[in-house]
């Protein structure tokens, strides 16, 4: 077989990449080794620095094909007619542990998806769980904190956790997700994925409505129980990875069912449950699921890092007729993703082969660090211009939201109960759903302080007395002390 010749960075070939070049065979290795400088130094700066959350993950591309009209709901071309595909990548992530970590630690699973449409990429970047933990970003690093190293012993630590969660009765229902048999998918391919933000879609009458997304695996909810995920963990720490990777190469495309539920936006004012609180599910009775597509995964990446590791996904990337909405945590993040982005791979990610639009793209962005494409030639950098450069269209302009209120810092628990969904989840749970959920909360609280254990325990009683009692019972509480 001919093989290339190896190369420096600069394409220059490199006759020896066995030995260093040293003054004499056994004398020191000079400076003038360039090859030997170019490798290590390469080798030192090949981290970007790791997702402060959302570390480890698996990404594959993919096609998404609509099967169901919601043409009257958005003006986004995606949906303009069932039968339309469009290419897309997902990358699924625990969200505490780092790059190392175990796949099948009990975690929420982040479920980001970016759709090329043919005007401009649409990001969902949602998890496996309806919910979330906190309803305001502005508790969001406190929240990662705790359940992350304890800055003193650099353990995890359930103490950090509990005491968190204790004082933060809005974390409930997605606790409830997290220690039941959902919180450890047996695979990627065999969980569900949420938008859990309210996300609006508008079309060109200018009507807008409220939308939550949900991604049913076609596969069947598995799950692990704590024993279960610990044996895989000891024989190998990349087992999800493993498999979806494992199950695209044999020819078995996980796929998944996209549906919606709509609010109309005017409901908004009047719907009991508020419809921005990230803590809170729509029950499908008030608004039944709406069948949108079907979603498979087809392709591995060839690079890892060039592919998943450096995947930028990010909220705010949405085609006309879709738009965000006032949850509060939505609006945080619609910031702080490019935020990171840009902080970890540098202010050009978006024209890295996996994030870049399918469609052209034609931005007034010029220069910053890494520009590897050909920073749009000679082309006009400024607008307005009269040479013809690119203009904006204001018949893709988003119908106006109405806002009212003093600007304030409005206390979120105010008006707001923490208690009823999640004690919704419990009832619906079968005798062993009960019983693996009150056993993994058991197991993880048994070490943590008497009062936070009774502060917490007081929480799940309130969802439910049969929840709370199930709890008191395995920690040994008394119900004298939570009810
Ligand atoms: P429904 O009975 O109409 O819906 C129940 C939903 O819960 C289904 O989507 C089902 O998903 C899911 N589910 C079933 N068993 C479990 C379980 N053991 N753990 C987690 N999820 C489960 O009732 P509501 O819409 O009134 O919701 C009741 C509760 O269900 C909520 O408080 C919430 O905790 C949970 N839930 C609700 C969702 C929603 O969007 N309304 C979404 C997911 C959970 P599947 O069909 O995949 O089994």
């Amino acid at each position: 077989m001919n093989k290339c010749p190896m190369t420096t960075a600069a394409g220059t070939p490199i006759a020896d990449n066995q030995n260093s070049q040293t003054a004499g065979p056994r004398g020191p290795v000079l400076m003038q080794d360039y090859q030997l400088m170019e490798k290590m130094a390469h080798f030192n700066r090949e981290r970007v620095p790791e997702r402060v959350v959302h570390a480890k993950g698996a990404g594959a591309y993919g096609t998404f094909t609509i099967t169901g009209d919601i043409s009257r709901y958005t003006r986004a071309k995606l949906f303009a007619k069932v039968g339309k595909q469009c290419e897309m990548f997902g990358r699924f992530s625990s969200v505490a542990g780092e790059m190392g970590s175990a796949d099948t630690a009990r975690d929420p699973r982040g479920f980001a998806l970016k759709f090329y449409t043919e005007e401009g990429n649409w990001d969902m970047v949602g998890n496996n769980t309806p919910v979330f933990f906190v309803r305001d970003a502005l508790k969001f690093s406190d929240f990662i904190h705790s359940q992350k190293r304890d800055p003193a012993t650099g353990l995890r630590d359930n103490t950090m956790q509990w005491d968190f969660w204790s004082l933060s009765p809005e974390s409930l229902h997605q606790v409830t997700t997290l220690f039941s048999d959902r919180g450890i998918p047996a695979t990627l391919r065999n969980m569900n994925g949420y938008s859990s933000h309210t996300y609006s879609l508008w079309n060109d009458l200018g009507e807008r409505y409220w939308v939550k997304w949900h991604f049913k695996t076609m596969q069947g909810i598995k799950t692990l129980t704590n024993d279960e995920a610990a044996k895989i963990a000891g024989v190998d720490l990349d087992f999800h990875r493993r498999d979806l990777h494992a199950a695209i190469e044999r020819g078995e495309f996980p796929k998944w069912k996209v549906q919606i539920q709509i609010m109309p936006e005017l409901d908004a004012e009047t719907y009991r449950i508020h419809p921005f609180d990230l803590t809170k599910v729509w029950p499908h009775k008030d608004y039944p699921l709406i069948e949108v597509g079907i979603m498979e995964l087809n392709r591995n990446p060839q690079n890892y890092f060039a592919e998943v590791e450096q995947a930028a996904f990010e909220p705010g990337n949405m085609p006309p007729g879709m738009g965000a909405s006032p949850d509060k945590v939505l609006q945080a993040r619609l910031l702080s993703y490019p935020d990171a982005h840009r902080y970890r791979i540098g202010v050009n990610y978006a024209a890295l082969d996996v994030n870049k639009p399918r469609c052209p793209v034609h931005t007034y962005h010029r220069d910053g660090q890494t520009r590897f494409d050909g920073n749009s030639g000679g082309a006009v950098n400024y607008e307005p211009n009269s040479v013809g450069g690119p203009v904006e269209d204001v018949r893709i302009k988003e119908p106006p939201l109405k806002i009212s209120g003093d600007a304030d810092h409005y206390d979120h628990r105010d008006g707001n109960e923490d208690y009823s969904q999640a004690g919704d989840l419990f009832r619906l749970m079968s005798e062993d759903q009960k019983m693996q959920l009150v056993g993994n909360l058991v197991g993880a609280m048994k070490e943590v302080p008497h009062a936070i254990q009774v502060r917490q325990t007081i929480h799940f009683y309130k969802a439910d007395h049969d929840y709370g009692s199930r709890v008191a019972t395995g920690l040994g509480i008394s119900i004298d002390e939570i009810s």
